[in-house]
């Protein structure tokens, strides 16, 4: 059967009409931030623009970059463009360093991402009639409630599992005959493996759809959680500051994922912070069309994509995306949070007795992530009792919780024991990368 289209409408647009939509909607929002975000009026006053300058999409390229450190610059509310009083939401994502990246939502914004979803679910083939089990996390991440929203407005049956309790998560996807599953690839592909080490034949499931996201992952992947499943498996992108996921979601034609340009425009960004053709590989940028709460102009994602405007035989004309193939910036992704290394290293400067001397060795087991932090203890006033190096290496795990949001191992070792190289100290060990069999 061939899959709906949510909003044929909009998902079917002509290259022209949509060049229409986005040039109506940016004039808007451009008029929207230079009134009411005092850090966009001031960075269009440096480069000597004013909204009368923006007519139409073609000239985004006058509008100055956003980046993650601009958002950290004005946290946590600074970049609203209503009063808090409008502000139905708000959502975090992990920052630089210790302080998160903060998004707002009013009651519109929640309304067109539950749209985005409902189209980005129906793209994968879900209608009214499925039942979806839910298990991204559920909380300040916003994988949890925005497929939660977006399964619910296409009217399907919810199963708000959350992350976690992996085989109570088998009993319910046995009990309440889910047939479509919404969460981190590597999350499936754990599930899978549990579920087969427990004898259950894929037939016994009901399962027919997987939408995946979150994280990066690669074809091999998904070709192993469809075989071992017995699903079709499709990947879903978003970003907090943007909106969550659903920003762009892959068709069934499997060859990129449709960014849905009426609510974000998009761009690669080279080395020489120009716009590239398509085709060529860049830094993917988002320019918010119709979010309230909180638009953003030219937001510098890190990730590295290319873009593909050609018509797609699913019927959709949106531009799609490359997977995502790599980060412009240290960013790691865990479990599918984001984690940077200066976060880790600003948490580490706050415990005594040890020295910011620190390597993370992140690893793969069974389909997890998991992560070690080794740090060298300070060579003077030494901890040297067993009941000394616990209560430190506890003080450090806790530090570490409350400025990382996945849990990390912490190793303690000997002064000067860390590996040392000439120049750039080489912090990260991704062992993750030589199992690249899936
Ligand atoms: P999310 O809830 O989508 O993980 P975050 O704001 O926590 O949102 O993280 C966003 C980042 O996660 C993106 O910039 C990207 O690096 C990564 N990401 C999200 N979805 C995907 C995907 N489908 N493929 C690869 N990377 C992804
Ligand atoms: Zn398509």
């Amino acid at each position: 059967m061939e899959n709906m289209i949510w909003n044929p409408r909009m998902e079917c647009m002509s290259r022209d009409e949509i060049h229409e939509v986005q040039s109506e909607r940016l004039r808007a929002v451009v008029r929207r931030v230079y009134e009411n975000v005092p850090f966009y009026r001031n960075k269009m006053q440096e480069l000597g623009v004013s909204p009368m300058d923006i007519q139409s999409i073609d000239d985004i390229d006058k509008l100055p970059f956003t980046t993650k450190q601009d958002l950290r610059d004005n946290y946590p509310f600074g970049m609203f463009a209503v009063p808090l009083s409008q502000i139905t939401r708000v959502h975090a994502s992990s920052g630089t360093t210790g302080k998160p990246c903060v998004a707002g939502y009013t009651s519109g914004d929640i309304d067109r991402w539950a749209e985005n979803m409902a189209r980005s679910m129906t793209c994968a083939g879900i209608t009214k009639q499925d039942v979806v089990h839910v298990a991204y996390g559920y909380g300040l991440f916003t994988g949890g409630l925005g497929a939660h929203y977006g399964a619910e407005r296409i009217g399907a049956s919810v199963i708000p599992v959350s992350g976690g309790n992996t085989q109570r998560q088998i009993q319910l996807l046995q009990d309440f005959h889910a047939t479509a599953i919404a969460c981190t690839p590597s999350y499936a592909l754990n599930l899978a493996e549990n579920i087969a080490a427990a004898g259950i034949k894929k037939g016994e499931l009901s399962l027919k759809y997987g939408v995946f996201g979150a994280e990066p992952w690669s074809e091999g992947m998904r070709e192993r959680i469809e075989d071992m499943l017995g699903i079709i498996a499709l990947d879903v992108y978003g970003l907090t500051e943007i909106q969550g996921p659903g920003v762009a979601m892959e068709c069934p034609v499997k060859n990129g994922l449709h960014v849905w340009e009426d609510h974000f425009y998009v761009e690669t960004i080279g080395k020489d912070d120009k716009p590239q053709a398509y085709g060529e590989q860049g830094d993917v940028t988002f320019t918010t069309l119709t979010k309230q709460g909180m638009p953003l102009l030219r937001y510098r994602t890190h990730d590295l994509a290319t873009l593909d405007a050609a018509p797609c035989s699913c019927g959709r004309t949106h531009v799609r995306m490359s997977r995502i193939t790599g980060r412009t910036d240290d960013m790691l992704i865990i479990r599918g949070v984001n984690v940077f290394p200066s976060q880790v290293e600003f948490a580490l400067t706050r415990v005594p007795g040890i020295t910011p001397n620190y390597q993370l060795i992140i690893d793969r087991v069974g389909t997890l992530d998991t992560m070690e932090v080794q740090v060298e203890l300070a060579p003077e006033g030494m901890e040297d009792t067993v009941r000394g190096l616990e209560n430190l290496t506890r003080r450090i795990e806790e530090q570490l919780a409350s400025s990382v949001l996945v849990h990390c191992k912490v190793k303690l070792c000997q002064p000067g024991s860390l590996p040392r190289s000439e120049g750039k100290a080489k912090r990260i060990i991704d062992l993750r990368k030589d199992k690249k069999n899936i």
